[in-house]
C-alpha cells in the first residue's frame, strides 16, 4: 500500500452501490429511504459500475470493497458482482447479511469474495426491533450467516454498539464466534451525512463507555485460545513503519487519496467513504482524471488550530480526522466535544495501562509498592 501511495496508484477502491438499506438503524450515517434515493435518481446502473470498474482496473485498483447502504439491495447486484469478480479484483463485501439468499450463496460459491464483513446489531429479535426498526432482521441475519458459512471466504463479524445494544455485547460476541473467530466492535458512532435519517446524538455512547467497551472486548478476545480467534485489529507503531501516510495530501493521516478512494452511490469520488466532499466526478470526467485531481482538492484544508498544540493529538490518542470533524461540526477545522472526549478517554486508558505495566515490571523485579 505504501509503495502504491508513493506512485499514486489507486490500489484500494470502494464502490458504494446504494445508499438504501432494508434495515433502519438509528445511528446509520448513510442510509436514505427509497423515496429519497428515487427523488435524486442518481443510483448508477450495473452497466455504469462495470464500466467504472474497468477503468479502475486499468488505473491499478486491486482491492475492491462493495458496500452501501446495503449493497445487496442494488437491483443489479449479481450482475455487478459477477463482472467485477471476473475482472480479478480482490473483493470485500460489507453487508448486514439479511439478503443473502440461495442465489447470492450460489454466486459467492462460484466466485468467492476474499472477505465478507457482516455487521451485527443485537443478539435477539427485540434488539433488532429497537436498533434497526425490524425484529425479523435478526432471523434474516442468522439465516444469511448460515449461508455465508458455506462460502469459501474470510468471514468477519462486527458489532456496532449504541445505548440500545451495548449491554448485549456478551451475547452478540457469542453469536459472532459461532460463525467466525474474527470479531470486532465499533462503539464510536459519528453524526450522519446531511439529509440522512438517523438519531445519532440520542443513541450513541459516551466516550468513557466507548473506551471501556474496547478494552473489555480486547481482553475477552485475547483470553481466547489462539485457534479460536485471530487478530483483527493489528496494532503497528506507525511512526516506525514506511506507510506512505506522510505523502500529500498531508492533512489526511492515512492513505485516502494517496492509494485509496471511494465512489459514492450517486457518483462522487471522495478520499474515503466518511467524506461527502470535496469530490471529483468519475462518471462525468472519467476515472483517471477524477483520481488525479482528487489530492489537489485538499491543498487548502487544514487541521483545527487548537489541535496543533494539543497533547492528545501529539500522543496519537485522538481519533480526529477531517471527515469525522466535518460530520460532527459541519466544518473541517473545528474541534468537536465528542471527538475530544474520545481522545481524553483513550489517553486516560493508556495511562492506566502504562501504570499497570510499570507496576508489573516493578513487582517482577521484586520492588514493593510503597
Ligand atoms: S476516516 Fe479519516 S483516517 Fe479513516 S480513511 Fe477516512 S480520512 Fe483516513
Ligand atoms: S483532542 Fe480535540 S483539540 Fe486535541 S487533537 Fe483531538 S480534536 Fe484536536
Amino acid at each position: 500500500m505504501a509503495y502504491a501511495a508513493g506512485l499514486h496508484v489507486p490500489i484500494d477502491g470502494t464502490f458504494e452501490l446504494t445508499a438504501r438499506c432494508n434495515l433502519r438503524c438509528k445511528m446509520c450515517y448513510v442510509r436514505l429511504t427509497k423515496p429519497q434515493a428515487d427523488a435524486v435518481q442518481c443510483e448508477k446502473t450495473a452497466k455504469e459500475w462495470i464500466d467504472m470498474a474497468g477503468q479502475a482496473l486499468e488505473a491499478g485498483t486491486l482491492y475492491l470493497l462493495l458496500t452501501g447502504g446495503e449493497p445487496l439491495l442494488h437491483p443489479q447486484f449479481a450482475e455487478i458482482y459477477e463482472a467485477v469478480a471476473q475482472m480479478g479484483f480482490v473483493i470485500t463485501i460489507y453487508t448486514n447479511a439479511t439478503l443473502v439468499d440461495e442465489k447470492i450463496e450460489a454466486l459467492f460459491r462460484r466466485y468467492p469474495p476474499m472477505h465478507v464483513c457482516v455487521t451485527l446489531y443485537g443478539a435477539r429479535p427485540e434488539t433488532y426491533a429497537r436498533v434497526c426498526g425490524r425484529a425479523d432482521g435478526f432471523a434474516q441475519t442468522v439465516a444469511g450467516l448460515e449461508r455465508l458459512r458455506r462460502v469459501n471466504t474470510r468471514l468477519e463479524l462486527r458489532a456496532t454498539l449504541i445505548r440500545d445494544n451495548a449491554d448485549e455485547l456478551d451475547e452478540i460476541r457469542a453469536l459472532a464466534l459461532r460463525y467466525s473467530p474474527a470479531f470486532s466492535i465499533n462503539p464510536e458512532v459519528h453524526r450522519a451525512f446531511p439529509g440522512v435519517c438517523s438519531d445519532v446524538d440520542a443513541c450513541r455512547l459516551p466516550p468513557s463507555r466507548v473506551m471501556r467497551l474496547y478494552e473489555d472486548n480486547r481482553r475477552f478476545m485475547e483470553a481466547l485460545p489462539p485457534q479460536d480467534t485471530e487478530p483483527v485489529q493489528r496494532v503497528y507503531d506507525l511512526r516506525e513503519k514506511r506507510t506512505g501516510f506522510e505523502l500529500e495530501p498531508t492533512v489526511l493521516d492515512c492513505l485516502a487519496a494517496k492509494a485509496s478512494y471511494s465512489i459514492s452511490w450517486d457518483g462522487r469520488m471522495v478520499a474515503c467513504n466518511t467524506f461527502t466532499h470535496p469530490f471529483t466526478e468519475p462518471f462525468r470526467e472519467g476515472f483517471h482524471s477524477a483520481w488525479e485531481r482528487l489530492p489537489g482538492l485538499f491543498a487548502k484544508m487544514r487541521h483545527p488550530e487548537k489541535c496543533s498544540t494539543c497533547p492528545l493529538g501529539i500522543d496519537r490518542a485522538c481519533p480526529n480526522c477531517p471527515p469525522k470533524l466535518f460530520a460532527e461540526t459541519g466544518s473541517f477545522d473545528e474541534t468537536s466535544d465528542y471527538i475530544c472526549g474520545l481522545a481524553r478517554a483513550r489517553r486516560e486508558q493508556m495511562h492506566r495501562k502504562e501504570a499497570k505495566q510499570s507496576e508489573a515490571k516493578l513487582s517482577e523485579a521484586g520492588v514493593e509498592k510503597v
